[in-house]
């Protein structure tokens, strides 16, 4: 039987709010909004302190409403670059104490102390350490959840805050989570929370103790999982420090099957390419904001060119379009490709695709994980996009190359 597991998932409470009002004291006893364009009728709340909350103000609040359940209010524009800057230097901080830290957003890190807990006491003591020195040496706040799984250690930081540990053991996880809604656990939204009231699950112990093959029945492996997930089974590693940093570029090439002569032609083989380069980038917990392609001529001549987007990404789509953008510059179909290279570089984690919370980027990460789960479970294969389906050009011995230090990748 494995060692049982201590991970503390740490959450920064209120984090925009907080980095701003860390930044600039003099509001910090204030009500503070981050909001968007305050002169724009659509400026909307993106996030807010503890004050502006207790006005009943809400993330998604339209600014004229917001100001007029709390006049006083300060609002402030965001600054992204600050914000990655102080997620930066809280997860340093982690990383004193485990080389397993794993983000979750922005502001949110899974920690895995299971190896490195004897160096500094017991996990209450890590736990308690961090919410501290986070206090002191950056100014905001965090909650803790020290648990023995993942989803307990993230259900337990949502629990008590601001600036709280909350531990959910194995002896109190039934007492103290069973009476929970459903949506306090991550990976219940809001469509499966109505498909589980449906049968009268309502609560967390509802799940636990509902009969385990109707539920695999229903909703097959992703609700045995969930299912798993509150009956305290769960061995969802921690992804390592290590695990995320080696990789410099993502990218992949196929010398095709026959000489693509038109652009059209060549739109299904770099959809093949774009793909799987934006399944991998994901598998990582990566994006990448710089796009070279190369391609090679019959007359065995190349072309390359580079971009660098303004944001990062790891949507198939947004490598796409530039990868077809670059090709409309570089190549003029005269004479026939024989073969082709992208790669995606700039790398940073995916954290910062969170940012735009309100964007539809949202539902396009949605749909793209659920791409990445269906193939975890039947094969790469299993699901293409329709451009590279059926396609006579594709080799499927295409190369798959990650610029990292051992040269080659599981995917
Ligand atoms: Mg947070």
């Amino acid at each position: 039987m494995q060692t049982k597991k201590i991970i503390l998932h740490c959450d920064v409470n209120n984090f925009f709010a907080s980095c701003e009002c860390a930044l600039n004291p003099s509001i910090k006893d204030q009500p503070v909004a981050v909001t968007g364009e305050v002169t724009k009728r659509n400026g909307i709340v993106l996030a807010k302190n503890e004050i502006a909350k207790s006005f009943g103000i809400k993330t998604g609040d339209v600014i004229f409403e917001a100001k007029r359940k709390c006049p006083n209010l300060v609002c402030v524009r965001p600054h992204h670059k600050i914000y990655e800057n102080y997620s930066r230097r809280i997860r340093a901080i982690y990383e004193e104490y485990t080389d397993k830290v794993e983000p979750f957003g922005i502001d949110e890190c899974w920690l895995d102390i299971t190896n490195t807990v004897k160096f500094f006491g017991s996990a209450l003591d890590v736990a308690n350490t961090l919410r501290q020195r986070i206090k002191d040496e950056i100014g905001v706040t965090i909650s803790v959840g020290v648990s023995f799984s993942k989803t307990f250690a993230k259900l337990g930081s949502d629990m008590k805050k601001p600036d709280a540990v909350t531990v959910i053991s194995l002896e109190n996880f039934k007492q103290k989570t069973y009476h929970l809604p459903l949506a306090s656990i991550i990976g219940i939204g809001k469509k499966m929370e109505t498909k589980l009231n449906k049968i009268n699950i309502f609560t967390l112990g509802d799940l636990a103790e509902y009969d385990e093959n109707i539920i695999k029945r229903k909703f097959g492996i992703v609700g045995e999982k969930l299912q798993k997930n509150v009956q305290g089974i769960d061995d969802d590693d921690v992804q390592s420090v290590d695990d995320r940093k080696v990789v410099k570029s993502v990218g992949n090439g196929t010398t095709t099957l026959v000489d693509v002569k038109t652009k059209k032609d060549l739109r299904s083989v770099v959809m093949f390419l774009c793909d799987e380069i934006a399944t991998r980038l994901r598998a990582k917990h990566f994006t990448g904001s710089t796009i070279s392609v190369s391609l090679r001529r019959n007359d065995l001549i190349w072309l390359s060119k580079s971009h660098t987007m303004k944001k990062n990404t790891n949507f198939t789509k947004d490598i796409y379009n530039t990868s077809m953008n670059i090709i409309d510059q570089i190549w003029d179909e005269i004479c026939p490709l024989r073969s082709i290279r992208i790669s995606v570089s700039n790398l940073d984690s995916d954290d910062i695709s969170q940012l735009d919370l309100f964007s539809t980027n949202r539902n396009r990460k949605n749909l793209e994980n659920a791409i990445d789960k269906i193939r975890q479970k039947y094969g790469y294969d299993s699901i293409k996009p329709l451009l590279s389906q059926n396609d006579k050009l594709i080799n499927s011995q295409a190369l798959r190359l990650d610029d990292d230090d051992d040269g080659n990748d599981s995917f």
